[in-house]
């Protein structure tokens, strides 16, 4: 009866993983619609923010597009599915172009792949190969290639040789080329050069047909499959190198190594994303959602805004005058000048996560005085930010004694 239990779990198990790995495969092969995309990314979008099949607008508290960026570029690092489409496509292209063996590469070379890596569609191609077209120009300028047979790299347009792309190396004698998405193989004869190229040449591009002959001699085709790498990482292309290219938008988020501490629980990751992008449910943000007509802080006469809250306010400043920081939580225009400033002046690398932790409890003080009407002493506010430090130090890799001394500093005069 096990046996028959193990069997059953196990086919279970194997039609599950031959479903995520099936909607894998089918999504690198069809290009999802829009209207398909913009229904998965609502109900992403209602189950991230609510927990729910659906949203309001003003509950999202940071738009869909940035959510999606990768963390190091200021997102959660959630997958964009249009660019994770077009990366599994990509890796797809990527595999016919390097000559990888498997009868649908062979199959689809032989259609389509005849002594030419064309760039445009005919009337008469599917879909899927029009899909494939619109990327493999994008593929040619990533990659570098290694030709063996050289039935799947172009003469003209990969980079091939060390004298970079010919096309451009020499642009003349490529204008004067019978077929510019020519193959590598199509334009070899016998072991012989024979370029495609109308005739007559002008003096210029006589000149670089003689300097390309003269480079290309000594090189002769070998092998059976052509290989491609990534500029950028030197490794066959993968999907994932292929999306983080895609999405890449080359720029670094300054707070992303004050979030991602691995010390810090996750949910707290979240709240202090949200907190250094001023997007937390504060009354200044609030106002602007007509969810509440009153902007001023409980406490004080002042617009409450996180860096109100977290550096201005007379709650914030029992925390910073403990820490010896009061003057540069009072000059600092943001959070982020804040935690760079006292970065600079403490020299210890784990700043950040002490910051979390009083971010955190000036927050929750706040929520406690807003909608529970209860008032917090400064002694409990102190004794709590060190209750998180010490709790935190069990998700700490190294540096837990650090922790424990910021732990210390906060609470040496409040037992
Ligand atoms: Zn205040």
């Amino acid at each position: 009866m096990d046996t028959q239990d193990d069997d059953v779990r196990r086919k279970d198990t194997n039609d599950q993983l031959c479903t995520v790995s099936d909607s894998q495969f089918l999504h690198g092969l069809i290009e999802w619609d829009q209207a398909s995309i913009e229904a998965v990314n609502k109900l992403c979008r209602a189950f991230l923010w609510k927990n729910k099949r659906e949203v309001l607008g003003g509950q999202c508290l940071v738009t869909w597009d940035v959510v999606t960026m990768p963390k190091r570029q200021g997102g959660l690092g959630i997958r964009n599915l249009r660019l994770q489409n077009r990366a599994l496509m990509a890796n797809l292209a990527s595999k016919l172009l390097s000559g990888t063996d498997g009868p649908c590469f062979g199959w689809l070379a032989r259609w389509y792949l005849q002594n030419s890596i064309p760039h445009t569609a005919n009337q008469q191609d599917t879909a899927f190969w029009r899909s494939m077209l619109k990327l493999i120009p994008g593929i040619q300028s990533a990659t570098e290639c290694f030709p063996s047979a050289g039935d799947r790299t172009s003469f003209w347009h990969d980079k091939w040789t060390n004298m970079g792309r010919l096309n451009e190396t020499f642009s003349v004698l490529y204008s004067f080329a019978t077929d510019t998405h020519c193959t590598i193989q199509s334009q070899m004869t016998d072991g012989e050069w024979e370029l495609g190229l109308f005739a007559p040449l002008s003096d210029t591009a006589h000149q670089q047909l003689l300097q390309l002959m003269d480079r290309l001699q000594h090189i002769q085709l070998q092998g059976d499959y052509d290989r491609r790498k990534m500029i950028v990482t030197g490794r066959e292309p993968t999907t994932k190198d292929l999306y983080t290219l895609f999405s890449d938008r080359g720029m670094h988020w300054q707070q992303y190594e004050w979030v991602w501490q691995c010390s810090i629980p996750h949910r707290h990751k979240f709240f202090l994303w949200l907190a250094f992008r001023g997007r937390l449910n504060t009354k200044d943000n609030m106002i602007a959602k007509s969810w509440c007509h009153e902007a001023g802080c409980d406490q004080c006469p002042a617009l409450e805004s996180v860096h109100h809250i977290a550096l201005h306010c007379r709650t914030s400043s029992w925390v910073w005058t403990q820490l010896g920081l009061q003057h540069t939580a009072a000059t600092a225009s943001s959070i982020s000048q804040f935690v760079q400033e006292a970065q600079t002046n403490i020299s210890d690398n784990t700043w950040p996560v002490c910051f979390a932790a009083c971010l955190l409890g000036l927050w929750k003080a706040r929520n406690d005085r807003v909608f529970n009407c209860k008032q917090i002493s400064c002694q409990t506010l102190l004794t709590q930010i060190a209750d998180y430090l010490r709790l935190w130090t069990c998700r700490a890799r190294r540096d837990k004694q650090k922790l424990l001394t910021w732990a210390h500093r906060i609470s040496i005069n409040t037992s």
